[in-house]
């Protein structure tokens, strides 16, 4: 297979804003390193309740300084519309063009008396179009394994139409490392006639235990068989991102080989496992 020049396609990196003067000069290199494979764009991740939003704000001038396309993370929840629309204007004054639209989750400890006054993604978007139209790409969230809060199946997915109704561009999905699972999402979302490209969200594998404890949070399954593999390795670190990648590897091929439009990498800040990925799938610029 070769994926390269398809111009459709979408690749892009996430990251989230570094707490540490170490984590800091960390990240400069891995962007550097990132950037060398040229991806569409990379995100920014926006910590609970705003509770990054300094963080972020750094985190994306330093992308858009080195004249690198960044999409910026913005969550609703706990925040008012003149907060959230003084982020807005922070953006476009900066020539931001892109935005990823979230409800977000409430920092714990934080109780309902703090959600503000959108409670939800697709109220997030059409804030955003109601307040600069269509001065931002907005790409949503998508959860082909079903959100962990949603009270059911198709609720879910009607949930999920009305944020794009309500105007978003494009979807990036939870991380998942069930490729069934995507595919039975994203036909059930051209049933309900939700055309929008749904680009599969992917983590590699490299520490199970903090995967085990993130999946368990976020509602994103590990299979059985590659949770008892990842156990059975202990601390063995390097059996453990020898065998994540070849799992991770197999699970994007299918992917983009079933028609996926692209790749959303969650890279936790590591450059080294997204681009050994990036590397084996033979994508552009490796
Ligand atoms: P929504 O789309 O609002 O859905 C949340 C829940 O409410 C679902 O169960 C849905 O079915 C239900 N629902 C939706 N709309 C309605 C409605 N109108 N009426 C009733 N019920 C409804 N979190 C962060 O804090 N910062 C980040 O930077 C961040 N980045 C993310 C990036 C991606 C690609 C993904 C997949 C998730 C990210 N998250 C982030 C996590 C996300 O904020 C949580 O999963 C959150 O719980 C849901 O956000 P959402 O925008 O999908 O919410």
């Amino acid at each position: 297979m070769n994926n390269k020049a398809n111009p459709r396609h979408s690749y892009s990196f996430e990251l989230f804003p570094p707490k540490t003067p170490e984590g800091r000069a960390k990240l400069a290199d891995t962007v550097q390193r990132l950037n060398a494979v040229a991806p569409a764009y990379f995100s920014v991740t926006y910590g609970a309740g705003g509770s990054t939003r300094e963080g972020t704000f750094e985190t994306v001038t330093l992308l858009h300084d080195r004249n690198i396309d960044v999409a910026p993370h913005l969550s609703c929840i706990g925040s008012s519309r003149a907060e959230i629309r003084e982020i807005l204007d922070h953006y476009r004054t900066g020539n931001i063009r892109r935005i990823v639209a979230l409800r977000g989750d409430l920092p714990s400890g934080m109780g309902a008396a703090g959600t503000g006054e959108l409670a939800y993604g697709n109220e997030l978007v059409a804030c955003i179009r109601e307040e600069t139209g269509t001065a931002f790409h907005i790409e949503v969230a998508a959860y082909p394994e079903v959100h962990p809060q949603a009270s059911g199946a198709r609720q879910d997915l009607e949930n999920f139409k009305r944020k794009v109704a309500a105007g978003a561009d494009a979807a990036i999905t939870q991380y998942f490392y069930n490729a069934d699972a995507y595919f039975a999402f994203v036909d059930a979302c051209r049933g309900l006639g939700v055309e929008i490209p749904i680009v599969p969200g992917i983590m590699p594998i490299t520490n199970y235990d903090k995967l085990a404890r993130f999946s368990a949070a976020c509602g994103a399954e590990i299979p059985r068989w590659i949770g008892r593999r990842l156990e059975d390795f202990g601390d063995d670190m390097d059996s453990i991102r020898e065998f994540g990648h070849q799992v991770v590897l197999n699970l994007c091929r299918r992917l983009l080989e079933g028609g996926a439009p692209g790749i959303h990498f969650y890279t936790m800040n590591q450059a080294a496992p997204t681009l050994r990925l990036w590397r084996d799938l033979d994508l552009p610029g490796a």
